[in-house]
C-alpha cells in the first residue's frame, strides 16, 4: 500500500465535500494510484452514490488520515486498520458492482449497508455505518456479513460499546445515529404494540381482525362530536340518529361496535365483508343527518336538539310530532320513556317528561300565560291496527272519520295535567298498563306503537298538540311471511304504518296532492299533525352498535335517510314551508270522491306505488287481503254484537209468547203469527251474519294464500 495514501485503506470512512458545499461521510472503496485519488461511496436517499476525489482534497478535509509526516498522531488516534478491513474490503468490492445511479433498484448486497435510507426518511444524505475498524477483529467473513446484514440496532449497540468513535463523530454521524435511534424506538414500540395485541387477542372474539380494522380506522379519524355549544337549527322536518352503547348481553357475547359517529351529523357503519378468497375487509358506509348522537349522549342532550324546539310550535297553534324509530332493543323506549336503572324506568329522564316539563315552563311566559291554556295528556297504543287506551285499562277504541276527514279516536281519555308530576304519574300508569301480563317490556312493545300526546286547549278548543311516538320495532315489518297469522297481521300493519309514516312526513315538506294517511291506523290517527299548516316533525332513528345488528341498523339508516333526503331539496319545498291552500282544497275534493269507495284500500294502493322498490306486487296483494280482512273483521264483530243484543230481545218476546200459551183460552192464531214473525226476523238476521262470516272466512283464506306468495326477501325489514 502506497504510503501516499496515509492511513486510508479501502473501507476507511472520510468526510467529503459536495459541489453544493455539503460535507458528509463516505467510505473509501478503492485507492487509485494512477491519479492519486480515491473512489468513495455513500448512500443518499436510499441509493448508493460514488465519486473519485483527489488525495489532496481528502487530506484537506480529513487531516487525521493524512500521512504521518503531515500530522502528528494524537493519543486518541484510532489504532491502525486491522486485517478485518480486508474482509470488509471484499464486501465493499461486491458493493461496487452496484451502479451509483439514483434510479437503480437496490440489490440484495445493498442491504449490507445498515443505514440504507427508507423513502420516508428525511431527504438528507445518509452516511454509511461506522468505520469497519469498529468491528470486532476476530469475526470471520460470514460472521461479518451476518453482522452487517443484521438490523441497524446491532451496529448502534456495538458502536456505543466501542467508545472509540466519539472523537471522530461528525454532526452528520450524530444525525444518522439520531435517526437510527428514532427508527429503533419506533420499531420497539410497534413490537410492543404487536405483543400487547397478541396478548389482548382473545381467541374467543370471533372477529378480532375486524375489531383491529375498525380500531385502526377510528384512529385515523378526527372526532368533533356534538356539544351543547352547537347551534340548534330550525327544521320543519328534523331527522337524526342516536347510537346506544353496547349492552351487557352484547358485551357478554363479545359483539363488536361497528358504528362510529365522528361528528355532529355523520354516522359511519363499518360493515364486515368477505372477498371470494375469504379475506375479510370493512365496507364503511357514511350517512349524514341533521344530528348524530353518539353512545355517550344523554337523553337531555338528545331532547335539546330534537323535541325541545317543537314545544314552542304547539304554543304557536301548531302540531308537533316526534318519533323514535328503530329496531327492537335499539333504545326507542329509553329515549322517549326514560332511563332504566335496574328494572325501574326513570320516566323523568325521557323525552315525554322533558317535553312536559318545558310545556309547563312555557305556560308561565307572559305571552302564553294570557292565553289561559289548559294542558291535557293522552296515552294510547296501536297494536295490529287497533287502538287501546293506556289511561283506561287498555280499552279498545274505535277510530272514526267524519265527512270533513276529521279523525276521532272515540272515547280516548284526555286527562288534565297541572304539572310535570301529574304527567309522570300518567306515564307510569300507561307504561304499566302497556306491559302488564308481558314476560318482557319488549315482548309486546316491539309489536305496537305507543303514542303519548300533550294537548293544549283554549276554552275547550284545540290550540296545539304534541304527539310523541315510540314506534314498533321496524324489524317486525318483515314478519309478513310468518307462518302464524297473528304475527303476519301485526307485521303487515307495522310494514304499512312505517311506509305510510315516511310518506306522510315527506308530504309535510312537499307539495303532494294526496297523502296516504288512511293506509294505516297510525297515520290516520296522526293525520291532523301531518296536514296542519304549522306542523313540524322530528324523527330520532335509534341504532344498536353491535355487528350482529348491522343489517337492521343499515335498514334503519336507509329509511331515515329517505325520510329526510326527500325533503331537503329546496325547490320542492314550498315558500315558507307551508302547504299550498289550493292543493289542500283539491285534496278535500279528492277525498270526498274516494270516501264512497274504500279509502283505506286506495291509500294502500297509492302507498305501494310510492314505495315500489320495497313493495312487490305480491306484497301489495297481501296488504290488500289484510286490509279487506281487517275491514271485514270489524263488520262481523259489529254485526255479531247487534245480533247478540237482538237475541236478548227475542228471548224476552218468546218468553212472553210461551207464557201466553199456558193460559186456557189463548189466541192460537195470534201465537202462530207472532212466532212466525220472530223466526223470520231471526232467520233473516242470522243468515246475513252467517253470510258475512262466510266471506270473512274466505278472506282469511285469501290472506293466508297471499302471504305464501310473498317472496321472503321482499320486503326487507324497513
Ligand atoms: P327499544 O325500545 O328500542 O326496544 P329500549 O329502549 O328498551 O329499546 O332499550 C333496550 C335496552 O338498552 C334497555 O335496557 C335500555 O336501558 C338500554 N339502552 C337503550 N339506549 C340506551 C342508552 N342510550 N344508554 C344506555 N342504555 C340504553
Ligand atoms: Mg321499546
Amino acid at each position: 500500500m502506497a504510503s501516499g495514501f496515509g492511513k486510508i485503506v479501502v473501507g476507511t470512512y472520510v468526510e467529503i465535500k459536495r459541489s453544493d458545499g455539503r460535507i458528509h461521510q463516505a467510505m473509501v472503496t478503492s485507492l487509485n494510484e494512477d491519479n492519486e485519488s480515491v473512489t468513495v461511496e455513500w448512500i443518499e436517499n436510499g441509493d448508493t452514490k460514488g465519486k473519485e476525489i483527489d488525495l489532496e482534497s481528502i487530506f484537506a478535509l480529513n487531516p487525521d488520515v493524512a500521512p504521518d509526516e503531515e500530522i502528528a498522531p494524537s493519543p486518541e488516534t484510532p489504532p491502525p486498520p486491522t486485517p478485518t478491513c480486508v474482509k470488509v474490503n471484499k464486501i465493499a468490492k461486491n458493493r461496487r458492482t452496484i451502479a451509483p445511479t439514483k434510479n437503480d433498484t437496490p440489490s440484495r448486497d445493498n442491504r449490507v449497508i445498515p443505514t440504507r435510507a427508507r423513502p420516508q426518511q428525511p431527504q438528507q444524505p445518509e452516511p454509511a455505518p461506522p468505520p469497519p475498524s469498529q468491528q470486532p477483529a476476530q469475526l470471520n467473513q460470514a460472521q461479518t456479513q451476518q453482522q452487517l446484514q443484521n438490523e441497524s440496532s446491532h451496529h448502534l449497540i456495538s458502536r456505543k460499546e466501542s467508545g472509540q468513535l466519539s472523537r471522530r463523530k461528525s454532526n452528520c454521524v450524530k444525525e444518522v445515529e439520531k435517526l437510527q435511534e428514532k427508527r429503533e424506538r419506533r420499531r420497539l414500540q410497534q413490537q410492543e404494540l404487536r405483543e400487547k395485541r397478541a396478548q389482548e387477542v382473545d381467541t374467543t372474539i370471533p372477529n378480532y381482525e375486524i375489531m383491529y380494522m375498525i380500531r385502526d380506522f377510528r384512529a385515523s379519524l378526527d372526532y368533533r362530536p356534538l356539544t351543547t355549544a352547537d347551534l340548534i337549527e330550525e327544521h320543519r322536518i328534523c331527522v337524526c340518529v342516536r347510537k346506544r352503547p353496547l349492552n351487557k348481553k352484547e358485551l357478554a357475547m363479545k359483539d363488536l361496535d361497528v358504528i362510529t359517529i365522528p361528528s355532529k351529523d355523520v354516522v359511519m357503519v363499518h360493515e364486515p365483508k368477505q372477498k371470494v378468497d375469504l379475506t375479510r375487509y370493512l365496507e364503511n358506509q357514511t350517512f349524514r343527518f341533521d344530528y348524530a348522537f353518539d353512545d355517550s349522549t344523554t337523553n337531555e342532550m338528545v331532547y335539546r336538539f330534537t323535541a325541545r324546539p317543537l314545544v314552542e310550535t304547539i304554543f304557536e297553534r301548531g302540531m308537533a310530532t316526534c318519533f323514535a324509530y328503530g329496531q327492537t332493543g335499539s333504545g326507542k323506549t329509553h329515549t322517549m320513556g326514560g332511563d332504566f336503572s335496574g328494572k325501574n324506568q326513570d320516566c323523568s329522564k325521557g323525552i315525554y317528561a322533558l317535553a312536559a316539563r318545558d310545556v309547563f315552563l312555557m305556560l308561565k311566559k307572559p305571552n302564553y300565560k294570557k292565553l289561559d291554556l289548559q294542558v291535557y295528556a293522552t296515552f294510547f297504543e296501536i297494536y295490529s291496527g287497533k287502538v287501546f287506551d293506556l289511561l283506561n285499562r287498555k280499552a279498545k277504541l274505535r277510530v272514526l272519520e267524519d265527512g270533513k276527514q276529521q279523525v276521532q279516536v272515540v272515547g280516548l281519555q284526555e286527562k288534565e295535567v297541572k304539572c310535570t308530576e301529574d304527567v309522570l304519574k300518567l306515564i307510569e300508569v300507561g307504561n304499566s298498563c302497556r306491559t302488564s301480563g308481558q314476560t318482557s317490556a319488549n315482548a309486546h312493545s316491539s309489536r305496537s306503537h305507543a303514542v303519548f300526546q300533550i294537548i293544549l286547549r283554549r276554552k275547550g278548543k284545540m290550540h296545539g298538540k304534541f304527539s310523541l311516538i315510540d314506534l314498533a320495532g321496524n324489524e317486525r315489518g318483515a314478519d309478513t311471511s310468518s307462518a302464524d297469522r297473528q304475527t303476519r297481521l301485526e307485521g303487515a300493519e307495522i310494514n304499512k304504518s312505517l311506509l305510510a309514516l315516511k310518506e306522510c312526513i315527506r308530504a309535510l315538506g312537499r307539495n303532494k296532492p294526496h297523502t296516504p294517511f288512511r293506509a294505516s291506523k297510525l297515520t290516520q290517527v296522526l293525520r291532523d299533525s301531518f296536514i296542519g299548516e304549522n306542523s313540524r316533525t322530528c324523527m330520532i332513528a335509534t341504532i344498536s352498535p353491535g355487528m350482529t345488528s348491522c343489517e337492521n341498523t343499515l335498514n334503519t339508516l336507509r329509511y331515515a335517510n329517505r325520510v329526510k333526503e326527500l325533503t331537503v331539496d329546496p325547490n320542492q319545498v314550498m315558500e315558507g314551508g307551508r302547504p299550498n291552500i289550493h292543493a289542500v282544497n283539491q285534496l278535500d275534493l279528492l277525498d270526498e270522491e274516494w270516501l264512497s269507495i274504500s279509502p283505506q284500500r286506495d291509500d294502500l294502493k297509492l302507498l305501494c306505488e310510492q314505495n315500489e322498490e320495497e313493495v312487490s306486487p305480491q306484497l301489495f296483494t297481501f296488504h290488500e287481503a289484510v286490509s279487506q280482512l281487517v275491514e271485514m273483521e270489524e263488520q262481523v264483530l259489529e254485526d255479531h254484537r247487534a245480533v247478540f243484543q237482538e237475541s236478548i230481545r227475542w228471548l224476552e218476546d218468546e218468553k212472553v209468547l210461551l207464557e201466553m200459551t199456558e193460559e186456557v183460552d189463548y189466541d192460537v192464531e195470534s201465537y202462530a203469527t207472532q212466532l212466525e214473525q220472530i223466526l223470520d226476523q231471526k232467520i233473516e238476521i242470522l243468515t246475513e251474519l252467517r253470510d258475512k262470516v262466510k266471506s270473512f272466512r274466505s278472506a282469511l283464506q285469501e290472506e293466508e294464500q297471499a302471504s305464501k306468495q310473498i317472496n321472503p326477501k321482499r320486503p326487507r325489514a324497513l
